[in-house]
């Protein structure tokens, strides 16, 4: 294809960009996607394989999605009164709240080091992105945001309930106070993504704040492959959004995993808790070595700092341990690598990967 064919129809904001990184892992202990480590129980998948089978692969699905939204607003905790918009996973609804704001010279505003697709999204939108930075413990800096709300009068403000990439479950008095600030100008995304591993959740609160969007997804639940995001918000808001969503958007093998899983949400949360109390062991495992910085963090994975982490990242690399080079996400992450925590095999095999390459890094 001819070079000025390119440069004359794709855009040149889009030409400039990278595509989303994904790295090949076979052959890896995968500790970089946030990823639930355990499978569903044979006999489980066992059934849902029979499940699957039966699924009219040759129709469209029906679009209003009626039983799997009714069973996620039951398990799920949305309040009476409240329905869920479902997503492609929730960088879907996260598009579809871009495009569906995309007002001449409105903006989108979100702390930093956060999820890029915030940033992403909006700017492929047409949105104007906005950025603020997180306190240098990864806590949110409330005045910060307060004046830039003030200043930027942000459409939609995102605030990843815990934050990812860094782990922080942020006060809530200070969500609540963005929300009360940015008021009937805007709506906030609070975005669950790692709900089950923080067990703190605005989603009661819906209720208390018509601006307000909860945003949950079934990936870090073990569920990442089927790309199944969901959001819940007051109706005349979801009204809107369930416009500009695609008709079709959650193909029929992912409706019949998830009612069928979600029939099963006792395995689930044991897993999250398994791997809630493999989260303290790996933090205090990791902080015993002594030249390892842990931040705290309510996620499935955590953040943690130390001297010289591009080697030891290499290290771990060498060692058939993939991780995330945080450092390379943003300024502020400066020597930080971030990993999963994932089954007892796992931990111990990043522990003792972890402690070579700490040793040979200088
Ligand atoms: N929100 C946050 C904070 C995330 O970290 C992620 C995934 N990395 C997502 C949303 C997207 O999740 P999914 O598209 O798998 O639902």
């Amino acid at each position: 294809m001819s070079k000025s064919l390119v440069e004359r129809v794709i855009r040149a904001d889009v030409r400039a960009l990278s595509a989303y990184p994904v790295p090949d892992a076979s052959g890896f202990v995968k500790l970089d996607a946030m990823e639930n480590p355990y499978t569903l129980p044979q006999a489980l998948r066992e059934e849902l394989g029979q499940r699957l089978a039966a699924v009219a692969l040759n129709r469209y699905p029906v679009p209003s999605y009626t039983l799997l939204k009714e069973k996620l607003c039951r398990h799920m905790g949305v309040p009476a009164g409240f329905d869920v918009l479902l997503g492609n996973g929730s960088d879907e609804l996260i598009s579809i709240m871009s495009i569906a704001c995309a007002q001449a010279g409105a903006k989108v505003l979100a702390p930093e080091p956060g999820f890029v697709m915030y940033g992403v999204s909006a700017r492929f939108a047409g949105l104007d992105y906005v950025s603020v930075p997180l306190k240098a413990d990864f806590t949110l800096d409330r005045d910060a945001l307060l004046a830039a709300i003030a200043a930027h009068r942000p459409a939609i403000t995102y605030l990843a309930y815990p934050n990812n990439p860094t782990g922080t479950l942020y006060d809530a008095a200070d969500i609540e106070a963005v929300i009360r600030a940015v008021g009937d100008s805007g709506i906030v995304v609070v975005d669950e993504a790692y709900q089950p591993f923080a067990q703190e959740s605005f989603m009661p609160r819906l209720p208390e704040f018509n601006n307000l969007v909860v945003m949950r997804t079934v990936s870090k639940l073990g569920l990442a492959g089927i790309r199944l995001g969901y959001m819940a918000a007051d109706p005349a808001l979801l009204q809107e959004f369930d416009k500009v969503r695609p008709p079709y958007n959650i193909n029929v093998l992912t409706q019949a995993a998830a009612e069928f899983v979600l029939d099963h949400t006792a395995e689930l949360d044991r897993q999250a808790a398994a791997l809630r109390s493999a989260r303290s062991e790996l933090a205090a495992a990791i902080a015993g070595l002594g030249s390892v910085e842990v931040f705290p963090s309510a996620a499935n994975f955590l953040l943690i700092r130390m001297a010289n982490a591009d080697k030891v990242f290499a290290g771990l690399l060498q060692r058939k341990v993939l991780v995330k080079n945080a450092g390379k996400m943003h300024p502020s992450l400066r020597n930080c690598l971030r990993v999963n925590v994932s089954t007892s095999e796992e931990n111990a095999l990043f522990l003792k990967a972890l402690k070579e390459s700490l040793q040979e890094r200088i």
